[in-house]
């Protein structure tokens, strides 16, 4: 099982880590930075960097199949160097930030959003372009009003924090849960609350910025009717 270091610190942007099994399928590490793809964020871009000053490529972050289990795909054309990985090796496992950064300030603002929208989620996509979020409604919604509800929370610089509480607490609070396609991780006994103070609570295992005023400049591109009760927000930056 490999220590998840983003799930405390999401702002680490490399960490040093030691390989437990290399093969076709990704290579695993006993502890990483990188995250995989889930929750609807994208996984994780970067390097890991061998001993030798080596780098191999990591085009995406995936879970296995095993609870726990971490892949880190290697970009096409590597497969020399990958042969030359073994278990025990060490790394220096480092991720694309820019990318991750995208993402982070793109999931805080889909937190907002919540916020803003009191209607189940049905549906989240994060990625490094544009996010989108589907809510279970059949009312219209405003692009403008939304665009101006984001800018105000993120002027408001509310702190973001997360807490873990126990399996037993989150079933004593179903209210929690806003998500209709997405649920809390289970079977390790503990899961992850993520709260920005005074504005949104749930439970969720992503990758958020520390502060509403990171978000910056983030804008709602596009509402889209996807169904009679589906309606899709989709965000883009104004900023970088
Ligand atoms: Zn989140």
């Amino acid at each position: 099982m490999t220590d998840e270091l983003f799930r405390d610190d999401a702002t680490l942007a490399e960490c040093a880590a030691t390989i437990t099994t290399a093969d076709e399928r990704g290579v695993q590490l006993d502890r990483t930075v990188f995250y995989p793809q889930g929750g609807g964020q994208a996984g994780d871009r970067g390097v890991l960097r061998l001993e030798d000053g080596s780098e191999l490529a990591i085009a995406d972050t995936r879970k296995g199949s095993e609870p726990g289990q971490i892949l880190h795909l290697p970009a096409p054309g590597q497969e020399a160097l990958l042969q030359r990985l073994q278990p025990g090796q060490h790394v220096t496992a480092r991720i694309d930030t820019a990318r991750r950064r995208r993402h982070m300030r793109f999931h805080t603002a889909t937190h907002l959003l919540c916020a803003l929208v009191p209607h189940p989620v049905d549906g989240c996509s994060i990625t490094a372009d544009y996010a989108r979020l589907d809510f279970h409604m059949s009312e219209p919604l405003d692009k403008e009003a939304l665009t101006a509800g984001i800018a105000r929370l993120v002027a408001e610089a509310h702190p973001v924090g997360h807490r873990w509480i126990s399996e037993a607490e989150l079933d004593a609070n179903p209210q929690l849960v806003r998500s209709m396609s997405v649920q809390p991780p289970r079977g390790q006994g503990r899961v992850r609350v993520l709260e920005i103070d005074g504005v949104d609570r749930q439970p969720c295992g992503g990758t958020h910025v520390s502060n509403t005023v990171e978000v910056g400049g983030v804008v709602v591109t596009k509402i889209e009717k996807k169904s009679a009760m589906t309606r899709r927000v989709v965000l883009g930056f104004s900023s970088s």
